[in-house]
Parts: C-alpha cells; structure tokens; sequence
C-alpha cells in the first residue's frame, strides 16, 4: 500500500490554517499489554494517524502555526536489535524522507525539544482528558516552562482542544478516503454474503464468526474494524451481544453486525438472515418492515436533509409497522409522542463512519441549549451508517409468533451531490436475495 504523503501533508497544512497561531501536541495511542509479555495488536491514533499516515507506536506530531509553521514528527530510533525481533522501524531521518516532514527526531529527545517548541506560544492545542500519562506529561512540561519564566519565557496561556479542530476536517472524506471505505465495504459485504452461504442449524456462532475473520484477512484488511456480532435467535435481542459462543438452531435467525479496518477505515454493516436459508412467515414480516424503514432512511441521506431525517423517516415506517403488526397500539403520533415504539427499537439509525466506527465530528449544527433540535445538515462527502432495527423480547403485549425476533439492517452510505451512494450495496439484502443466495449455496453442497 502506498502512503498517499500529499494528503497526509495537505491534512497538516490545512491544520496549521485552522489554528492560525500557537502549537498543536498530538500523541499516538500506546501499545497495551494483554497478558504478561505479549500486547494487543497495535492500533494507532486515529487523530495522529489522519495528520501523519504514520503507523509506528511511541510516536508523537507536533505542528506549528503562525509564521514559520511546520510539522515535526517525534519517533523510535532505527534498532537493530529490536527490528531483529519485532520488525521494522523507519527512525527519524527515514521518517522524515518518507513522510515528508520538515523535522524529525527520536522519541527520546521529546521532553528536550518540546520545551524550545512550547516556549512564548500564545496557545496550546492537545487532546486534554484523553489519557492521564499525556496529560501529566503536558502538565510537566508548561511547569518546566514556567520555571524559566525569569530568563523571559512565556507559557501558552491558553489550552484548546485539537480534536475540536480536526474532527470538522475528518467529518468530509477525500477521494482517497472514499475510494478506502468502498474497498472496506465491499470486503465486508463479501464477508456477509460469505456467511449466507456457509451457515447451517447447528453450527456455533463463533465458525460463523471465523467466516468474517478469514474473509477480512484474506482480502488485506487488518483487522476488524469491532468486536463481530454473530447472535443467533434469542441472542440478536442483546444488542451489544458478543459471546458468539451459542449454538444455531433451525427455524431461528441469525443477526450480524461486523465490519472490517482497512487502511485505518472502517466499514460497519449488519445482515439478519434465517439459519436454514427460508424466512418463517413471521421473521418476513418483520425483515420487511425494518427493510422498508431502512429503504426510507436511505432515501433521506441527500443534502436537502439534515442529519436527523433518515432516523425520523426510519421511525415513521417502523411505528405504523409495529401498530399493524399489533406490537404498539394507539395512533402513530401517539405511539411516537409516548415513546411506547422503544420496546423495539431503542437505538439511533446511525453514526458518522470513517478511521473510527462511531467517527469524529457534531450532530447538531451549534450546541446552543435553546435549540437542541438544530441538527446539522448532509453535505456532500459525508458517510455514516443507517441502520433501523428491530427487537422483540417476549412479553406479555406481543403476539408469541414475533418472540424472540431480532432484526437490524445496516449499511454504510456516502452523501453524494445528487442524492448518495451505499458503499456496501454488494451485500445481499432483500428476502428474496437471501433466499436465492443461501438455497443456491446449499444446492452447490449437495452436488
Ligand atoms: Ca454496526
């Protein structure tokens, strides 16, 4: 894969633009140790990784602006030893070379440089409350600071929040970007319509599980972008369910939501299919209403709408199908004004999308306490999910055959100037489609 440097480089201009004066300390995440020796597998920032395209741990960016801007990266030294155990590291001067910084230097001289950076700028940008070690370590350094205060020194007498900056510029995808979330999403559709074909009654959820991983990892991507949903029957009902260790029984569906990283993007779709390939009649009705609120949801996600739209369109199909249905009762502005609808649909329809599942940016258009409902409008380059879905316990209000019936439908989408493109619309999504996929695969099977 190459790093595209020109946008990395362009992201760190457009930075210093938007800071206009002062200092911006931006650290990656730390490795974290799973058990005795050995860590997780190494995640970056995803804020330092959007300024950089640098995926290395214990590395910090630090960008100036005002007169004389410029980015420095602060890395690990090259290590022989080290490289002859863990792999390859760039070291600073290749670092700079590759990344086309304008200067760099080893991690180790972090608290000795930042200090001339820091000194007599007006402000300073970082993430303050993200982890307690860079907090303290900032701390220490406006301290060390003030102690030269006597020799003329001037301490950023402002902090502000470099998130609050950068989430505005993640919020609208490049080209790049966007052409990365189609080669996520279209890896991950491939993996939903992978497990179509492969599940069967009695299998555990966790074999479906394997499907996703080894479809994730066999088409480049690096890891998936969250912990897989694999819930069969009952478990579906969970929506945060994650033990996929259950068995699949005949006659039950079976919801996944799982999605993969590539390149730092990730993708986040959801499926609900039956177990033995044929929808019962009850589960159809179901799919069908939350299918046909998903299809209103999609319809809103243009940029006449704002950001609440496709989650209000979602939720009027989804109410008039519940009173049908005899799941609610009363009429739809009833069942909307008393919240009665929350017993089986109980999240939003979606979320931004990008280098984290749940991605960077605001909601709402001001966060004026007067106006709570000023949610911000679509605009061209934007992605997030849509996701209706509904989730039926048992209890004494619902009609036995909906028992246990849990259903979501989830697609990644990109607004577009004329309407939007689903970035994962290769994942097979009507009854019918289903059906044909699964019967087919099972015919296969028994040739
Ligand atoms: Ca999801």
């Amino acid at each position: 894969m190459n790093i595209n440097i020109t946008e990395f480089k362009a992201r760190r201009q457009k930075l210093i633009t938007s800071m206009t004066e002062g200092i911006a300390i931006i650290f990656t995440a730390p490795e974290v140790i799973r058990n005795r020796d050995s860590h997780y597998s190494y995640r970056f920032d995803s804020y330092f990784y959007y300024l950089t395209g640098f995926k290395e741990p214990e590395s910090v960016v630090i960008i100036v602006a005002g007169n004389e801007p410029k980015s420095i990266l602060f890395c690990r030294d090259k290590d022989l030893e080290r490289e002859i155990w863990d792999g390859f590291r760039y070291g600073a001067d290749a670092a700079r070379d590759t990344f086309d910084f304008d200067e760099t230097y080893s991690i180790n001289e972090l608290d000795v440089v930042v200090l001339k950076l820091l000194a007599n700028q007006p402000k300073l940008y970082f993430s303050l409350g993200e982890s307690d070690v860079n907090d303290s370590r900032v701390t220490g350094w406006l301290n060390a600071l003030r102690t030269q205060a006597r020799n003329g020194v001037a301490v950023p007498d402002e902090v502000g929040d470099v998130r609050k900056l950068i989430d505005e510029m993640r919020l609208y995808k490049s080209p790049y970007e966007i052409d990365l979330m189609r080669r996520s999403g279209a890896i991950a559709a491939r993996a939903h319509n992978r497990a179509m074909q492969f599940v069967k009654p009695s299998m555990m959820e966790y074999e479906v599980e394997a499907e996703f991983l080894h479809e994730f990892y066999r088409s480049g991507a690096q890891a998936p972008a969250y912990t897989s949903i694999v819930a069969g029957g009952a478990n579906a009902c969970t929506l945060h369910y994650s033990a996929n260790n259950a068995k699949l029984h005949e006659g039950d569906l079976l919801l996944i939501d799982a999605g993969c990283e590539l390149e730092g993007y990730a993708s986040d779709i959801t499926r609900t299919f039956p177990v033995n390939g044929k929808f019962s009649s009850a589960q159809k009705e179901v799919y069908e209403l939350v299918l046909a609120a998903q299809h209103a949801a999609i319809s809103q996600v243009n940029i006449t709408s704002h950001w609440n739209a496709p989650h209000e369109a979602a939720l009027d199909v989804l109410i008039q199908g519940f009173i049908d249905l005899k799941l609610c009762k009363g009429s739809k502005d009833a069942v909307l004004e008393s919240g009665d609808y929350r017993q089986f649909y109980m999240h939003r329809t979606g979320h931004w999308l990008g280098l984290d599942v749940h991605d960077a940016g605001e909601y709402k258009a001001t966060k004026s306490k007067e106006n709570l409902a000023n949610w911000r409008m679509l605009e061209p380059n934007m992605t997030l999910t849509v996701e209706p879905g509904c989730y039926i316990r048992p209890a004494d209000n619902v009609p036995k055959h909906f028992w246990n019936i849990g259903i979501r439908i989830e697609d990644d989408v990109l607004v577009t100037e004329h309407g939007c493109e689903v970035l994962t619309s290769n994942a097979v999504k009507s009854v019918a489609d289903i059906e044909a996929l699964m019967q087919a695969s099972r015919l296969k099977l028994m040739t």
